[in-house]
């Protein structure tokens, strides 16, 4: 005999408590035919297809403004889910909220090429991690020499630059980016705020202007 599942417990493991989602979910795998409408459990062997039924038609996503416009674009329904960590657009982080929201304004405005300066190596391993693949990016360490030469080529390739103040920041290292001609200086933003959701709010913000 096969093992079964209770349904409702298996849609509450992927967020889906909320009682318009749970419903939701629970029709389209009757329509699939996986779960019987009258059956509380289904078998463990229909897991894998109901997973791949629910990826396919919903897209999970927590109230957040910024991820309910991710889920609109999606070609996916959207499903609300509780708690936000199930949620596809930013997990529960609201550095991987402002990550994704950030992805998207960029495209909007035809921006492909960001310089950061500053920020701790963790930063910068988290912020490639999200943004790679979507954004080419290049992190200034704040804290190294780096030369007029070294900024330059960064100030030609890039379509923005961040200089992020609320980090370790050599002065040395900023000026190369905040003492610019002014036709230059348009695509450098200073940010003064701490976290990567605050950088990339800032940046944002300046974009939308
Ligand atoms: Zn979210």
């Amino acid at each position: 005999m096969s093992a079964d599942r209770d349904i409702d417990a298996w849609l509450a493991q992927r967020g889906i408590t909320l009682p318009d989602s749970r419903s939701r979910a629970r029709s389209t795998l009757e329509e699939a035919k996986i779960v019987n409408p009258k059956k509380a459990r289904m078998s463990e062997q229909k897991l894998e297809r109901a997973e791949a039924v629910l990826a396919e038609r919903f897209f999970r996503v927590c109230s957040a403004p910024a991820c309910q416009q991710a889920a609109s674009t999606s070609g996916r329904e959207p499903l609300m889910v509780d708690p936000r960590s199930h949620c596809e657009s930013c997990g529960g982080s609201n550095n991987r909220r402002a990550g994704t929201d950030f992805v998207e304004a960029c495209r909007r405005k035809g921006i492909r090429h960001v310089v950061i300066v500053g920020g701790s190596p963790a930063v910068r391993e988290e912020l490639e991690s999200q943004l790679n693949g979507h954004i080419e990016l290049r992190m200034v360490d704040g804290t190294e020499r780096h030369t007029a030469e070294k900024a330059r080529h960064n100030l030609e390739w890039a379509d923005l630059i961040l200089v992020w103040g609320a980090t370790e920041l050599h002065h040395k290292v900023s000026e190369h980016y905040t003492n610019v001609a002014p036709a230059v200086g348009r695509k450098v933003i200073l940010v003064t705020r701490r976290g990567i959701a605050a950088l990339l709010d800032a940046a944002m913000t300046h974009l939308k202007r």
